[in-house]
């Protein structure tokens, strides 16, 4: 049993996410933490890292650059489209969020702008191109078992599931 977190590790965090503008975007605080399998690509790449080698108890801050997080902004996913495109839509206003199905599954589609008929739409990442502020506190940590590494995620609470 290793007490600092390595690969195959299963961790748990307790974790805020914060914007540039220190606006709380996310977090597990007074709610379940997070558990995930360390060294599956389970994280944003930048945290993986920063958690690499911490202990049970430690408490650390972590400012992740857009490359290490959801990307950079891509501009090809930013379209502008006719208002028609919205069937059944009475009122299409910025920040609006719609799902759409789109090559890799379920996307997320938020407008950007509204102009007269013309919407731009935008199907990146809500956090791509931005640097992301984390507050982090490690839980636990224990060696994942063989059957969790073959599958990849953590079996919480010893539940087993077929699949
Ligand atoms: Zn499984």
């Amino acid at each position: 049993m290793t007490a600092s977190i390595g690969k195959h590790s299963v961790v748990e965090i307790h974790y805020t996410l914060k914007n540039p503008e220190g606006e709380v975007m996310d977090s597990s605080a007074g709610g379940d933490p997070l558990m995930y399998l360390h060294g599956t690509q389970g994280l944003i790449p930048g945290l993986e890292k920063e958690l690499d080698g911490k202990k049970v108890g430690d408490s650390f801050q972590a400012v992740i650059p857009p490359e290490l997080a959801y990307g950079e902004t891509d501009p090809a996913l930013i379209h502008t489209i006719d208002k028609a495109m919205f069937r059944g839509v009475d009122k299409i206003e910025p920040g609006m969020v719609f799902t759409a199905q789109g090559e890799q599954g379920q996307q997320h589609i938020r407008v950007q702008s509204v102009d007269g008929d013309q919407v731009t739409i935008d199907g990146n990442h809500e956090m791509a191109g931005k640097t992301l502020h984390f507050d982090v506190e490690v839980l636990s940590v224990r060696d994942a078992t063989a059957e969790e590494i073959d599958h990849g995620h953590v079996h919480a609470h010893g539940d087993h599931h077929d699949h």
